[in-house]
Order: structure tokens, then C-alpha cells, then sequence
């Protein structure tokens, strides 16, 4: 077996995460040259829209989509920022605006407010004759980063020479990864899933096959694993950057689930300590957490679950309900503020937003509306015909696995412990 050195690198959107991080908790827009003083990188658009004021840039938005009328369709991740959101059609968590794009054959735009993961599931789902539309192409998400292509066929590679050709791994990704790791799931066998879905899609691979690779994100996986029952000393973690993954064969050779060595650096900044310190504020305070979070974070929160599980909980919450999210800031402002009946705030008091969502500024959804008005598609998310095939395979399966929709994190699995 070779063994590949490699050399260990943080994508850039991971060292970036921090550049919108503010103590006070105003995230007010502003006009985008003044924002390019987070040291962010920017697509680089025509500096007339960078000096619009957000009232300009209001009117210029509302006044370039009543021209392409039903032609273009606005979809808004719940993380994207209220001056965005406020133009989108539909709103949702990554797996309902996928729906979403699939369904929608009528428009000929699919403007994507969201990141680039997103844009790609949304170009393999949608009709040959639509085209998807990022507004800034540098919205990546540092965690779908953290997983490349050419890390994951290598760490394939080295299952099957530890393995044997009949290893029984099923690779699973969550949905927050590039569509050339979603088509090599595709044609692997795997599967594709998202937080709302993921116990279900282990339960699928579990009935077909021994292991589970899962990528990216290992909290999602770990998190999910517990769930299911799996001991964490059956659970190993995958270094893209160390040989075998910083494992030995017989750790791979015992493991039942290969955790890929990535996460978001948006959910991970929640700790047990802040739990403890919004229960200490309010005793009887709920607290949510996403499921991307760490283990001990799931376990000490009363409920874990998807986006849009947590949009629909604090909805459905009594008046009076007193709940602490960890999940991203825009969103939990929004909820706090749809909800003015209940008191909903973050578990972090710094205010942190996806730095990567929050770079779909205003001037770049006007910059992509005014190209289209005038016959020019900017920022076009094309996924390759081949990749695209391969991908399809893996999302449809996903779609053929039941959902559950909420997740009661206090029900903890006895194979729970330290790792
Ligand atoms: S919140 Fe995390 S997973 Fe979601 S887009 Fe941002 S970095 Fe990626």
C-alpha cells in the first residue's frame, strides 16, 4: 500500500468565519463597500453597486424583479440576511429549496440566495432549459470545503486496500458537500441525506452493508450514530491529511462508522457551558440545538433537529416559551422576531452569522437581476452532465427514505460515553 504524505491546509472560508462576528447584536446592512472592510474575499462586481446605500439598492431589487416577473423564482436559505430574505419567493432549510428548485419547471431563473452546495443540488435537480443563479460565486461553506474530492477517492481508495474489494462500506454525504462527492456516492451505492433525514438514511445503509463512511461533517455523523445505537468506540474519525486517515488497520478493520474529519464552523462555536448558562437565566428556558453541533452539546440541549425542525418549534411553541437556539444568528433573529409572544435568543451572546451566507449582500442580488433584465446570466452554477447523472442517483435515493421530523435529544442512547 502507498502511503501519501499530504500537507495539512484550512480552507479559506474556515479561517474567514470569524471576520462578521460582533458583541452587540446589530447586524444592520450596509452598503457594500463598507462591508468590504471584513476581511472577506468578494467577487468583484461593478463599483456602482458597491457604493448604492441598502434604500437604493431596495428600490433598484424591487424594481428589476417586477420586470422578469414569473421568469426568475428567488429562493432564500433561512440563514441569509432579512434585506435578502424579504425578496425571496420561497424560503427553506438546503433539502426544501432543493424540492423547491426540482418542482418549479415554470421560471427560467433559479436565483439562488444561499451557498454553492446549494446552487449545484438546485442546477441537478432543476429542468435542462433552467439556469441556476448564485449572486456571489465566493459563498462557498467552509464545511463542504473541508471535504475534497481528491481526499475523499483517496481515503475510497484506502478502505478498499484495507478492506478488501467487498468492504461493505456505504458512503453517505450530507447534503452540505460539492456534487462531485455527491455523484461518487451516486455511483458507490450511497447515499445522499440531510439533518432531517440522516437517522434514516443509516438505518438504510446499516440494513445493506456493514460500515458507513460519512462525509462531511462529523458531528452530523457522530450525533447520528449515537442515535442509532452505535458505540462511539465502534466510530472512527477520518484525517484527510494523515496516512489511513490517522487510524491503524485493525481501528478501520473494527470500525462500523468512518467519521470524515470536518465541520461547521457556525454550529461548533455552541458549547455545554452556555446551556448551562441560559438555564441558570431562565429555569425554565428549552434549548434547541442543531444537530451539527457537538455531542456534548446535542446531548445537554432538550432537542436537536433540522432548520426547519427549529422553525417549526418555536412556531408551534406556547405563548410565554422561553427557548434558546444554537444555530445560526439570522435565523434566530428572524424567529425572535416572528415570535414576539415567546423569547427566543441565541445560546452565544457573541453575534456570529454563516460569514459565507452573509456575503449574498443586496448589491449582489441586484447587480445578478439587472444582468438578467438585460439578456446576461451572471454567476451561473453549472454542474457537469456526468457528475450531475451520477449525483441524481444518489439524491433519489435519499428521497426514497422516510423523514422524521422531530428529534427528542434528552431520550439518550446507552451507548453513550467518552470516546
Ligand atoms: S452554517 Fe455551516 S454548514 Fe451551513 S453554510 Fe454556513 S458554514 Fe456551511
Amino acid at each position: 500500500m502507498v502511503v501519501k504524505m499530504k500537507t495539512p491546509t484550512i480552507p479559506i472560508t474556515e479561517i474567514e468565519q470569524s471576520a462578521f462576528c460582533q458583541t452587540d447584536d446589530e447586524l444592520k446592512a450596509k452598503s457594500l463597500e463598507e462591508e468590504f472592510d471584513a476581511g472577506v474575499r468578494w467577487q468583484k462586481l461593478p463599483v456602482s453597486y458597491m457604493r448604492m446605500s441598502p434604500e437604493e439598492l431596495d428600490d433598484r431589487i424591487t424594481e428589476a424583479r417586477a420586470k422578469l416577473g414569473s421568469r426568475v423564482v428567488i429562493l432564500g436559505h433561512h440563514y441569509q440576511r432579512d434585506e435578502i430574505i424579504k425578496f425571496a419567493d420561497y424560503r427553506g432549510d438546503s433539502f426544501k429549496l432543493s424540492l423547491l428548485a426540482a418542482s418549479m419547471k415554470d421560471s427560467e431563473f433559479i436565483l439562488f440566495c444561499g451557498v454553492h452546495f446549494m446552487a449545484e443540488t438546485a442546477d441537478i435537480l432543476s429542468a435542462p432549459h433552467q439556469k441556476v443563479v448564485l449572486p456571489n460565486l465566493t459563498a462557498g461553506c467552509s464545511m463542504a470545503d473541508m471535504a475534497r474530492i481528491d481526499d475523499v477517492l483517496d481515503c475510497w481508495d484506502d478502505l478498499r486496500d484495507v478492506l478488501g474489494e467487498d468492504h461493505g462500506v456505504t458512503p453517505i454525504t450530507y447534503m452540505n458537500s460539492t456534487a462531485a462527492i455527491k455523484a461518487l456516492c451516486g455511483r458507490n451505492d450511497g447515499i445522499v441525506c440531510t439533518s432531517s433525514n440522516a437517522a434514516a438514511t443509516f438505518k438504510w445503509a446499516y440494513e445493506k452493508g456493514e460500515r458507513v463512511l460519512f462525509i462531511p461533517d462529523q458531528h452530523l455523523g457522530r450525533n447520528t450514530g449515537v442515535k442509532m445505537g452505535i458505540d462511539l468506540e465502534e466510530m472512527i474519525v477520518w484525517n484527510p491529511f494523515k496516512p489511513l486517515g490517522g487510524n491503524t488497520e485493525d481501528e478501520i478493520r473494527n470500525a462500523r462508522l468512518i467519521l470524515w474529519q470536518g465541520h461547521c464552523s457556525v454550529h461548533t462555536r455552541f458549547t455545554v457551558d452556555q446551556i448551562e448558562q441560559a438555564r441558570e437565566k431562565f429555569p425554565k428556558v428549552q434549548v434547541l440545538a442543531h444537530p451539527e453541533c457537538t455531542m456534548e452539546v446535542v446531548q445537554a440541549a432538550d432537542y436537536n433537529g433540522s432548520t426547519e425542525f427549529i422553525k417549526n418549534f418555536v412556531s408551534e411553541a406556547a405563548p410565554g416559551s422561553v427557548i434558546a437556539v444554537g444555530t445560526e444568528i439570522s435565523m434566530i433573529k428572524r424567529l425572535a422576531a416572528e415570535n414576539p409572544d415567546k423569547t427566543v435568543f441565541c445560546l452565544d451572546s457573541v453575534v456570529c452569522p454563516c460569514s459565507t451566507m452573509y456575503r449574498i449582500h443586496p448589491a449582489y442580488l441586484s447587480w445578478v437581476l439587472d444582468g438578467l433584465n438585460e439578456g446576461v446570466v451572471v454567476n451561473q452554477i453549472s454542474v457537469d452532465e456526468e457528475t450531475a447523472e451520477q449525483s441524481r442517483v444518489a439524491l433519489d435515493r435519499m428521497l426514497t427514505v422516510e423523514s422524521p421530523t422531530r428529534t427528542q435529544a434528552k431520550a439518550k442512547s446507552p451507548s453513550l460515553h467518552q470516546a
